[in-house]
């Protein structure tokens, strides 16, 4: 039932292999568990800074992430960052904050926020969105060695899990070169698509000329239409039972008129785009933008989907838009889902309906990982497809049991094209 060849549609090679070196916190139960990991690693090392990735605090007793404070505490006042599973918050410490310049009167960025104390209106270290990039930038970059490490590891580990192809949801302008490097040196061995920010995708498209290979291809260009479920800042059509403040339905990154334009600018290169969208007002106003536009060029992608309502299921189809869902996503977001969206639980990876609708897995139904953000092994995303809760939770707990697909049409998704059977 498993094909031989698999496709990862979602993921990110270079965070994959550099996420693999940082102090992972994905196994911490608690905040106090998490700050002595991070002191450890301190400990452990002499100077530089110390870069954490996983923490999941939604799934802690008490969901409150580290402050500046506590980190300063953990790691002896030096420079530290750590990043929530997602990717989308950041908690840094004091030196942290300010090596980004980051002070009580810094205004929050353009699609960022700078949480503040309610007091003091002192920032408490944790930063959503694009504020959280105001530290990671100030963070040194790998170097290049670093980099064709990072991507290795990834390349090894893809592999190792039967992938034959994968796609690398917000490139950097050096992985296209680097990438036809390894595949000139027979180091490659895996066919990867390139979707780089809309911000770059004219120089990616013109600069493709000189790193495209059979195996290493410019797939299109990739925006943001929302945040994440975990950070409440998923783009939705109603209220959040426990909203941020001041953002009952999340945060839209793009106005219809700026879907619009991106949509004309990457269809005008021959290339579709691929929207990063997870609630289903983002997923809805993606929809609404193509069939307002009508590109010509075929593939373009929603990325994520992982609320659809009922009446865009079947615009997918209709406007033979790619659905590229993980659903290895929902295993770990149970119970914030349910806190966070128990109204809209029926309208969680609708895999049932889409395919019912004509969305065809390996053709218009894309599965992916989104790795390092969960691990990329396809097992689980099959398991999530069919069972729709995690292994040994009670039936009970099943998100949306209705939308459950069989074996076969899970592993169809992960097919490349052409080798689909279902
Ligand atoms: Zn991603």
């Amino acid at each position: 039932m498993k094909p031989r060849h698999l496709r990862d549609a979602h993921a990110h090679l270079p965070q994959h292999g550099r996420a693999a070196e940082m102090v992972r916190l994905d196994g911490c139960a608690s905040k106090e568990a998490c700050l002595s990991q991070l002191a450890a690693a301190g400990d452990a090392s002499a100077e530089g800074w110390i870069l954490g990735a996983g923490l999941r605090a939604e799934s802690w007793p008490e969901p409150t992430y580290p402050t500046a404070r506590e980190l300063d505490e953990a790691v002896r006042g030096r420079a530290c960052c750590a990043w929530s599973f997602d990717y989308h918050a950041l908690v840094a410490s004091s030196l942290a904050l300010a090596s980004a310049g980051i002070t009580p009167h810094s205004a929050d960025p353009p699609g960022g926020i700078v949480c503040r104390d309610e007091r003091s209106g002192q920032p408490t270290g944790l930063l959503l969105e694009a504020a959280a990039h105001l530290v990671w930038d100030a963070v040194p970059a790998p170097s290049e060695a670093d980099r064709r490490r990072h991507v290795l590891r990834a390349v090894g580990d893809m592999k190792r899990l039967g992938f034959v192809e994968v796609h690398d949801l917000h490139a950097p302008p050096w992985l296209g070169p680097l990438l036809a490097e390894l595949d000139d040196a027979d180091e490659l061995g895996i066919r990867v698509e390139l979707f780089p920010p809309l911000a770059r995708i004219e120089s990616a498209a013109e600069q493709a000329g000189s790193w495209r290979r059979d195996r290493v291809r410019l797939g299109g260009g990739k925006v943001f239409v929302d945040g994440t479920l975990n950070s409440r800042t998923a783009w939705m059509l109603s209220d959040f039972a426990d909203p941020l403040p001041g953002r009952p339905r999340g945060q839209a990154m793009m106005s219809p008129d700026e879907l619009d334009e991106a949509i004309r600018r990457v269809d005008a290169l021959g290339l579709p785009l691929a929207a990063h969208a997870i609630g289903d007002a983002a997923v809805r106003a993606v929809l609404d933008a193509i069939e307002r536009v009508r590109p010509r060029t075929p593939g373009f992608r929603i990325e994520h989907a992982e609320l659809i309502d009922e009446r865009d299921v079947p615009r997918f189809a209709s406007l033979g838009v790619i659905c590229s869902p993980q659903p290895c996503h929902l295993l770990p977001d149970i119970e914030a889902l349910t806190r966070l969206l128990p109204h809209r639980l029926d309208r969680v990876l609708p895999l049932r309906d889409l395919i019912d609708a004509g969305t065809k897995p390996g053709e218009l139904l894309l599965f992916g990982s989104d790795t390092p953000i969960v691990r990329p092994n396809p097992e689980d995303s099959v398991h999530a497809a069919v069972h729709r809760r995690r292994v040994g939770m009670d039936v009970s707990a099943s998100i949306a049991p209705d939308q459950a697909i069989e074996p076969a049409e899970a592993w169809a998704a992960f097919a490349p094209h052409g080798a689909a059977s279902v």
